[in-house]
């Protein structure tokens, strides 16, 4: 046993260090398949003081640390190596406060996503950040990448939802900023360092989330429309007619006609053979008129040739076979699949896709290549399912998508983060200035660089 596992069973106790066979299965590897792993030692913290002491340890050792939360981060930010200490959250789980008065909800790192909406729901009120890994994703997972989901359109990405935070730097030093009000420029906003920063700059122990109400009205509907432009003209009206759609989501007719044409998916809202596909979704608190005014959208936008057909869900299981489609698994059962998660400026979305389509075709002509995407928010993602010949890899499908992303001044990650997935393609998208400014806060803040090595930059 070295000596930095001596020091921290001295400090932690024997059953919060745990090396070997020890060690389950679950601590190997996150959800990106970069490689599975078991890491020297598995550390779990019950408290934040037992955090920044682990820590401590290891920064006097320099040990490397690879935070985990719930493992379902699919860029490979959480997965450690076999010369890394993982240290998991699991413990650090519970609501400690609901403030109806300030309309924040406190809650630690190591708490599921779900249980933190529940937790927030059940007094009445909402935690807009939702994705679908929400059952087992950690908060503190969650902003530490920074993740997006459905809702963004209307509430923005995790970092709008978060007031206050809590985190341990790579020298054991606790840094609380549980701050509740909406608005404080005392200084640096020092809280946004460690939302998406992948756990590289600091472990986050506490969030204060801002809550909202919980709406009142969710109408939902699956639309046909003739071109990208019509997309486009539907969210605009989206905007103006209902004040924001809360759930904006594009469909290329390739992905539809696999998707809703599966028996995984038990689903097919409208005809397959239409151009394009949106599923739009309307949360309001107004009961008694929302569903009219959503439905008069509709009739608006058939009328002006922007929609070529409709369905409005007449119940919420509907709407859920609705969003069944957009969430896609079907595609998970294609050979060689690699999924992209990238964001360009909604205007160019549709000549990006065609673009990056054809890309891809000249390469491999008999490849699947699926396009769909939160639009509202900028963000499409992309599964390829090619048959690569003999010398060929799953990076060769990532330079070209990549590329062309880069041809069209986008980002390379828009919710998923980088890891070390990305990593290689993060210039695609930032300036050699924007990237030194990186690596110089990582030095100021863990000089040693022993927090989640190798990640990000
Ligand atoms: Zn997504």
């Amino acid at each position: 046993m070295t000596r930095v596992i001596e020091a921290l069973r001295a400090a932690l106790g024997t059953g919060a260090v745990l090396i070997g066979a020890d060690i389950g299965p679950r601590h190997r590897s996150d959800m990106s398949m970069t490689g599975r792993h078991l890491p020297k030692a598995l550390i779990r913290p019950r408290n934040t003081d037992e955090v920044a002491a682990a820590l401590k340890i290891c920064d006097t050792y320099g040990q490397s640390v690879v935070p985990q939360g719930g493992l379902t981060g699919l860029a490979g930010g959480a997965n450690a190596g076999p010369d890394d200490i993982a240290l998991s959250l699991d413990l650090l789980s519970g609501i400690e406060e609901l403030d109806a008065e300030a309309a924040t909800l406190t809650v630690l790192a190591g708490t599921p996503l779900e249980r933190a909406q529940m937790a927030a729901s059940e007094q009445g009120f909402l935690l807009p950040l939702d994705l679908g890994s929400r059952g087992s994703a950690q908060v503190g997972g969650n902003l530490a990448t920074n993740a997006g989901g459905n809702r963004v359109i209307r509430y923005g990405m995790a970092r709008a939802q978060v007031l206050g935070l809590e985190a341990v730097l790579a020298d054991g030093t606790v840094l609380s900023s549980l701050n509740k009000m909406l608005k404080n420029n005392a200084g640096f906003d020092l809280k946004q360092l460690f939302i998406g920063s992948e756990g590289t700059l600091g472990i986050i122990t506490r969030v204060v989330f801002r809550l909202r109400p919980l709406p009142r009205s969710t109408s939902t509907a699956f639309c046909a429309l003739p071109s990208f432009e019509a997309v486009l003209a539907l969210l605009r009206r989206a905007e103006t007619d209902l004040g924001g759609p809360s759930a904006f989501e594009v469909m290329w007719p390739d992905f539809y006609r696999f998707v809703s044409g599966h028996k995984m998916t038990g689903a097919q809202p409208l005809r397959p053979d239409h151009p394009f596909y949106v599923l739009i979704e309307h949360q309001g608190n107004d009961a008694a008129n929302d569903p009219a005014r959503f439905q008069s959208l509709l009739e608006a936008a058939l009328e002006e040739g922007v929609l070529l057909d409709a369905v409005i869900a007449q119940t919420e299981k509907e709407a859920q076979s609705f969003w069944k489609v957009r969430e896609g698994y079907a595609l998970d059962t294609l050979p060689e699949i690699v999924n992209f998660d990238v964001s360009l400026a909604v205007g160019r979305i549709g000549a990006f896709a065609e673009d990056c389509r054809a890309r891809l075709a000249a390469r491999w002509p008999d490849g699947q290549f699926f396009f769909y995407g939160h639009i509202g928010d900028s963000n499409l993602h992309i599964t390829t399912s090619v048959s690569y010949a003999a010398g060929e890899g799953m990076h060769d499908v990532d330079e070209i998508v990549y590329a062309c992303v880069r041809d069209f001044a986008g980002s390379v990650s828009a919710e998923h983060g980088i890891g070390t997935l990305k990593r290689d393609y993060l210039s695609y998208s930032r300036s050699a200035a924007e990237i030194d400014v990186m690596r110089r806060l990582k030095a100021a803040l863990d000089p040693k660089g022993i927090l989640n090595p190798g990640k990000v930059i």
